[in-house]
């Protein structure tokens, strides 16, 4: 029985103010009972201030993204080893803001996950594809490639997670019907067991596009769908809250 994750990406949000009211919020807010993983994956600069408000609660928090390299002259970026410092539990890879945005392939992606795993942070691996990929058809080939890339590189895949975000569907309002994303996480499990029988029955696959409460239930009832990856609805309180509900 995979547990269900429900992550948030807070992407380049947040103050001190207005992150000390949310997670307040949402420790205030957490059922008694939770049956789910909780996670709040905040700007590096608040990590600090996740481990004073969240420390010692059933919430983890976590990275947006990690260096390749393991130290030394790469001036700006964030190692592996400093998110482990800084008790980060996971840290999401290969967002498709940072495929767009930062020109990251495949390849690289790989190697952050590989690094991440090396010092003990569970990467949350994003694959999707864009709208005109989608619609010729190669659905399946880029999520394919995007996700064998890092199994090529994994001498294990525990504590590997992955998150399925159609970009399309990222911050736009557009979700994919859960028919559509559960056809995906199927074949994406159906990759990891070409490569690991036991691993593709545990690793957890989240769905991630404009998941909000109202869709959240029908989503995550999905046979394939163990959690989501959550944007804009992850800064409002209410409904990350409700979305850990719906789980
Ligand atoms: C994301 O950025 O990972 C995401 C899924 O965003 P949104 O929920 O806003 O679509």
């Amino acid at each position: 029985m995979r547990r269900t994750l429900i992550a948030g990406n807070w992407k380049m949000n947040g103050s001190f103010a207005a992150n000390r009211s949310l997670l307040s919020e949402i420790k205030a807010g957490l059922p008694a009972s939770l049956q789910c993983d909780v996670l709040v994956c905040a700007p590096a600069p608040y990590f600090a201030q996740c481990a004073e408000v969240l420390g010692g609660t059933v919430v983890s928090w976590g990275a947006q993204d990690v260096s390749v390299h393991a130290h030394g002259a790469y001036t700006g970026e964030i190692s592996a080893s400093m998110l482990q410092d800084c008790a980060c539990k996971y840290a999401i890879v290969g967002h498709s803001e940072r495929r767009a945005y930062h020109a990251e392939t495949n390849e690289l992606v790989a190697h952050k996950a590989q690094q991440l795993l090396k010092h003990g942070v569970l990467p949350v691996v994003c694959v999707g594809e864009t709208l005109e990929q989608r619609e010729s058809g190669q659905t399946n080939a880029v999520v394919a490639a995007q996700l064998n890339a890092v199994l090529d590189v994994l001498d294990s895949l525990d504590g590997l997670v992955i998150a399925y975000e159609p970009v399309w569907a990222i911050g736009t309002g557009k979700t994919a019907t859960p028919e559509m994303a559960q056809e995906v996480h199927h074949f994406l499990r159906q990759q990891v067991a070409a490569r690991d029988a036991g691993a593709a029955e545990t690793v957890q696959i989240l769905y991630g596009g404009s998941m909000k409460p109202e869709n959240a239930k029908e989503l995550l009832a999905m046979p394939d769908i163990d959690g989501g990856l959550i944007g804009g609805a992850a800064l409002k309180s209410q409904d990350f809250l409700a979305i850990i509900a719906a789980s």
